[in-house]
């Protein structure tokens, strides 16, 4: 199958300007840039007055929580998560976590996300609805052993066995959930059987200022070799992002929620500076309450400009939310280069706030919004289109998670 987007204004990659080219996609990968006539593909998209571009990673979420989304406002991170969302939790059912998920991709999609890294739990669910909506997802189970480990460790190496690497678009790795809710010794182990399998993990780390304790002493285990994506990362000192500035790690920066939940600001100029590899995520639709990398770009370069604004420039935002979300995910390429997967954005550029036409990429950074979103393509397939999204019955999705909501909070039986 050949797909032809002709006219485009193009961004190759977000270190280069945008040029008017067609773009030619065949079997999930782009085939060609250039000047093709409709005779080369079976379906033609006129692409004039749009943007088309590598679509953004959400590099921290938890996606089944659209279930919760507005169910607790205005609380402590604590008293959110020990009284308001954890005893919903505990009644997910696995058919819960498939239509919470699906509804989060809904919305990644609309909002021009290609792929995601998901800590959550009922991981098969998460899975089977990447797969059938077409999301590239790195899937980790939230592992915690302060209550015992409870089997969940097991349960990760299942879902890698059973899931990483189906149809490109899964990746699995393992959550050890944060190092307040897992020993030095769980988190070694988990490390040396990630290592082992060549796994990434993610781990929330130093998100409120309670949080205490050693990153150095947590690196003492097998964790400083594998390739880690730290959520987060708002409390950390000097010595902190010295230990974070490697190649295999990442540091997720979730602004929204941050603030949302009272967390502070994390210092993200100064770790761009010492050599962090600093990419952008939602969080839990629970504490955001939007899965918006977009929003979250232009709100990350906000907070670093209150102190000076020459901090996060277009190019560095931009990079964040692209780029090194890409690289974190590794399932994307986070470029439109030819033999690389199809991941890509449509923008409408017919709106007032993307005149002048000639700084397309200081519009995308700060004037423009996610809801400019025409299409989103993943591996070659439309998951969204214009308002439709012809991989899924999006209205079922909407009824079965209205459905789930009644019943785990309460509202109906
Ligand atoms: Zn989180």
């Amino acid at each position: 199958m050949r797909i032809l987007l002709k006219n485009a204004l193009l961004l190759c990659d977000v270190r280069s300007e945008p040029k008017v080219s067609d773009l030619l996609v065949e079997d999930g990968k782009i085939a060609g840039i250039g000047n093709f006539t409709e005779a080369t593909a079976e379906e033609i998209h006129d692409m004039s007055e749009k943007l088309v571009m590598p679509g953004f990673v959400n590099a921290h979420t938890h996606a089944a929580m659209t279930l919760m989304r507005g169910f607790a406002e205005d609380m402590k991170l604590q008293d959110w998560l020990f009284k308001r969302i954890f005893p919903i939790e505990e009644r997910l059912t696995p058919e819960d976590v498939y239509y919470g998920t699906m509804m989060a991709q809904l919305e990644m999609a609309r909002r021009g996300i290609v792929a995601y890294v998901d800590m959550y739990f009922h991981c098969d669910a998460v899975a089977q609805a990447a797969l059938d909506f077409g999301m590239k997802a790195l899937i980790t189970r939230g592992l915690t052993d302060y209550n015992g480990d409870n089997g969940r460790l097991k349960q990760n190496i299942e879902y890698f066995d059973r899931w990483h690497g189906r149809k490109g678009l899964i990746s699995v790795g393992f959550g050890p959930h944060a190092p307040y809710s897992c020993s030095i010794r769980y988190i070694d182990e988990i490390a040396r059987i990630a290592l082992e399998l060549k796994a990434p993990i993610t781990m929330h780390l130093f998100e409120s200022p309670a949080e205490d304790y050693s990153l150095h002493e947590i690196l003492k285990t097998k964790l400083s070799e594998c390739k880690v994506i730290f959520a987060h990362c708002v409390h950390v000192s000097e010595k902190d992002i010295e230990l974070l500035s490697r190649e295999n790690f990442f540091v997720v920066h979730n602004p929204t929620s941050n603030l949302k939940l009272g967390s502070g600001i994390a210092p993200v100029q100064k770790m761009i500076e010492k050599g962090v590899q600093v990419c952008l995520g939602t969080d839990g639709a629970a504490s955001n309450n939007t899965l918006d990398v977009w929003h979250e770009m232009r709100l990350a370069t906000l907070l670093q400009k209150v102190s000076d604004p020459r901090n996060i420039s277009i190019q560095q935002a931009l990079i964040m939310a692209i780029e090194q979300g890409a690289k974190a995910v590794g399932l994307t390429s986070g470029m439109i280069e030819v033999g690389a997967d199809a991941d890509l954005i449509v923008v409408d550029l017919k709106k007032p706030w993307y005149v002048p036409r000639d700084r397309i990429k200081n519009h995308i950074v700060h004037s423009g919004n996610s809801l400019d979103v025409f299409a989103t393509m993943i591996k070659g397939r439309w998951v969204y289109y214009d308002g439709e999204y012809p991989t899924i019955d999006a209205k079922y999705v909407f009824k079965k998670c209205e459905e789930a909501i009644g019943r785990l909070t309460g509202t109906t039986n």
